[in-house]
């Protein structure tokens, strides 16, 4: 088990502390969460990124409750979904997650996509801000934000995002957009970021895997830390939800660092933030 002390903290850029490793809860049904949370928080996390479309609130909810480890240890997250944004509908959805969760704040609340077709994004961080002024939630961020969609609400309410939670993974590194967090003082958050196990097989990493012996979602999981993004990655099975979290003994070198950087092909997994306004 890896101590929580271990796990490295990244102050955000508005003071509030987060852990740069968590358990991500996408795709886990609400009845599997409880364990999951409880395991992942017996392995040393302390972080939980969930969001309201993973229907999932309640049963993670239930987890950080029965892990006997006191509320202001840990770190929630939840999202609004793109039905619930605009002014008044995502201050109601907030409070709707509120009470699946069982909680009294969360600690990160993040708008899930930008939804640029439907242009309440703006509205809905006027929102996110009153939220975080009522205490409600500790720090607000954004999801899926392309530098325009990052920009405008920087200009248009002077209120930045601390955290910007995108696909990143080494087939997609997001070079661009890490340079524009880094200008703005965003923190990047990496989702997806074992590529969803896709890329695990790789030759590349499975050489720097076995050179430390290590496995190569952790190698890929380091790799992302010492780049300085947060990550969450996901899984229900106790022994990779440990192995994820356990990267403390081990460091890639530059010429390691290299061979991930060189497997970026520019691929994305989900849809273009652009594009996408699911429902
Ligand atoms: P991920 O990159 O974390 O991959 C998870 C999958 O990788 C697992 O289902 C499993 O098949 C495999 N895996 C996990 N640990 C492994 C290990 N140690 N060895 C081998 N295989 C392993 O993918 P994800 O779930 O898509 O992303 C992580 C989290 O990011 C999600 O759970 C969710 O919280 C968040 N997310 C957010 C958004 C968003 O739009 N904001 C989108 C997708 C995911």
């Amino acid at each position: 088990m890896t101590p929580a002390t271990e796990v490295p903290i990244r102050t955000l850029s508005d003071g509030v502390d987060i852990p740069q490793v968590g358990l991500g809860v996408w795709q886990v049904p609400d009845d599997d969460a409880a364990a999951a949370v409880r395991t992942a928080i017996t392995a040393g996390y302390r972080s939980i990124d969930t969001a309201a479309a993973y229907n999932n609130e309640g049963g993670v909810g239930d987890g950080l409750r029965s892990s006997g480890v006191p509320r202001e240890e840990l770190f929630v997250t939840t999202k609004l979904w793109n039905s619930e944004q605009g002014f008044d509908a995502a201050a109601e959805a907030f409070h709707a997650s509120l009470d699946r969760l069982g909680l009294d704040y969360v600690d990160l609340y993040l708008i899930h996509w930008p939804t640029p077709a439907r242009d309440r994004y703006v509205d809905t961080w006027r929102a996110f801000v009153a939220l975080r002024a009522e205490g409600l939630v500790r720090s607000i961020g954004v999801s899926n934000f392309q530098p325009t969609h990052l920009r405008r609400l920087v200009d248009e309410t002077g209120v930045t995002p601390t955290v910007n939670q995108v696909e990143l993974h080494p087939r997609f590194q997001q070079a661009e957009l890490r340079a524009v967090h880094a200008e703005l003082g965003i923190a990047t958050e990496a989702w997806s970021p074992l590529g969803q196990g896709r890329s695990l097989g790789e030759p590349a990493l499975l050489a720097v895997a076995a050179r430390h012996g290590v496995s190569a979602a952790q190698v890929v999981l380091r790799w992302h830390l010492q780049l300085g993004t947060v990550v969450i990655p996901k899984s229900v099975t106790p022994a990779r939800i440990v192995e994820n979290i356990d990267l403390f003994g081990f460091e890639l070198d530059a010429a390691d660092m290299a061979v991930i950087s060189a497997l970026d092909s520019g691929t994305r997994l989900g849809p273009h933030p652009d594009e996408f306004s699911m429902a």
